[in-house]
């Protein structure tokens, strides 16, 4: 079975989606760079992207064509400088040409050179992908390649290759991860700590989780003081902001760590909790439809469902700081895994219960781990919030990461931290579903699900509301 760190759950890159926007990139990035290796790029006479299944039907509005500028440009979504998209992606709409390594550019026009095939879809995955290349002296060369999920990609040919690094406590299911606790007598999070040491030092994993806690604070601070209308058409307006001013009732604050004093010193009553609460997974979600630099938790689409819940524990429950919010990420990104083993993270695949319903699951189990309950209790919590997400379908308006994904992260938070708290007060051994069971469940209700309701925008709200969208 595939070997999934939990920095391959938590990447930082740009929005508004992971298999979308993020796949594609990395799959364009490394077609390039490996091209350029085997072969140097000064012979390419022209390259042609050809788009199939879901990325084809929503890649507009998710933004596929930008991601393949920026990858075949050389530049990375872990780095590049959120500014830097549209000036890229602007020079190459404009000029015509794809400045594929200094001083080399080729003919490129967005408009022709990227071919969306809405009513065909290859045999893997429905987010496939093939690259196709003519050399100055009429060769050609092809690659296929998909995103599965979360910016995983696979290349055609590479579909059974597994990650086999050897880990300490080898988990697939729930049910090896409670075998491994009980043997050891360790927590979820020491568990998975141990396993991560067959990629990193101890202290490299604590450096990894820090700047993965830092993006993830960084990116909901921007969200909560950047307003405006989110770009792509739809005309949404930016709310996060305007909520935060509601709920501030001190300040002034010149940095997001003097914000979170703030906070944690504010009013904790339930309805301003609750605010709270939704604010952070708006802010999180507007920053990734506005192409920020978010982390995918698994996905981008669901990247403010588990900074919302970490935020929640952090300023309104007791806490030892940040050692727990380490134990979070690593909880949560082991819960991600097993979902994404035992069924999909992608919603192409399985609708949204394979996004906003996993993310609420990864960070039920957390809160749950955080909150003092065992083992058992953490499986049961993670249970309930996907238990509650199966069949949601993913229908986003105008093919946009917007509507109702914003607010599908507030409620995916909600969710996540009343299962919490239902799994904190029950009796696991009295439970009659188990994770596995309801894992399986997913992956049968996501093959049952019509394509209309797998990122398609064909169905559901996207079909029910007429939108123009006109962008300026
Ligand atoms: S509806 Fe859900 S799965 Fe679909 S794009 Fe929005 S957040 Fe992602």
């Amino acid at each position: 079975m595939e070997r999934i760190s939990v920095f391959d759950i938590f990447k930082v890159g740009i929005g508004p989606s992971s298999s979308h926007t993020m796949g594609p990139w990395k799959a364009a990035l490394r077609f390039i760079k490996e091209y350029a290796t085997s072969s140097g790029l000064e012979n390419i006479g022209e390259i042609q992207v050809h788009l199939y299944g879901s990325l084809a039907k929503t890649g507009k509005g998710h933004g596929t064509d930008k991601a393949l500028i920026l990858g075949l440009s050389g530049e990375d979504p872990k780095t590049i400088e959120p500014e830097k998209i549209h000036q890229v992606c602007g020079a190459v709409q404009r000029n015509k040409l794809i400045c594929i390594q200094p001083g080399l550019s080729l003919s490129f026009d967005p408009d022709s050179s990227i071919i969306f095939h809405n009513n065909e879809r290859l045999p893997f995955h429905a987010n496939g992908m093939r690259f196709a290349l003519r050399t100055k002296t009429g060769e050609t060369f092809e690659e296929v390649f998909y995103s599965v999920g979360g910016g995983f990609v696979i290349r055609q040919g590479e579909e059974n290759d597994i990650n086999g690094t050897h880990l300490k406590y080898p988990i697939d299911t729930a049910k090896d991860l409670i075998l491994w606790c009980k043997k050891t007598g360790l927590k979820i999070s020491e568990v998975v700590f141990e396993n991560e040491k067959a990629w990193r030092t101890g202290e490299e994993i604590t450096a990894e989780l820090a700047l993965i806690w830092s993006e993830m604070l960084e990116c909901t601070y921007r969200g909560c003081h950047t307003e405006g209308i989110l770009p792509g058409g739809l005309n949404v307006k930016r709310r996060a902001s305007y909520q935060n001013q509601k709920l501030i009732a001190s300040g002034p604050y010149k940095n997001s760590h003097e914000w979170l004093e703030h906070i944690k010193s504010a009013d904790h009553s339930f309805k301003e909790t609750l605010n709270w609460v939704s604010c952070f997974a708006l802010a999180v979600n507007e920053e990734n439809a506005a192409f920020g630099r978010v982390v995918t938790a698994p996905t981008n689409g669901a990247a403010g469902v588990i900074p919302a819940v970490m935020l929640y524990y952090y300023c309104f429950c007791d806490n030892s700081g940040m050692a727990d919010l380490y134990d979070f990420l690593l909880v949560a990104g082991e819960l991600g895994s097993i979902f994404k083993k035992g069924s999909t993270i992608s919603a192409a695949m399985g609708g949204c219960q394979a996004e906003i319903g996993v993310s609420s699951a990864m960070a039920a189990g957390a809160l749950t781990q955080l909150l003092g309950g065992n083992f058992e209790k953490v499986l049961m919590a993670a249970e309930i919030a996907m238990e509650h997400h199966l069949g949601l379908t993913c229908d986003p308006v105008g093919g946009l990461v917007q509507i109702p994904c914003i607010e599908r992260n507030a409620m995916g938070a909600m969710k996540a931290i009343t299962a919490a708290y239902i799994a904190l007060a029950s009796d696991p051994h009295y439970a009659k579903v188990s994770l596995d069971d309801v894992i399986r469940t997913m992956w049968n209700t996501a093959r049952d699900m019509s394509d209309k309701y797998k990122e398609t925008s064909e169905g559901g709200l996207a079909a029910n509301i007429a939108v123009n969208l006109t962008e300026c």
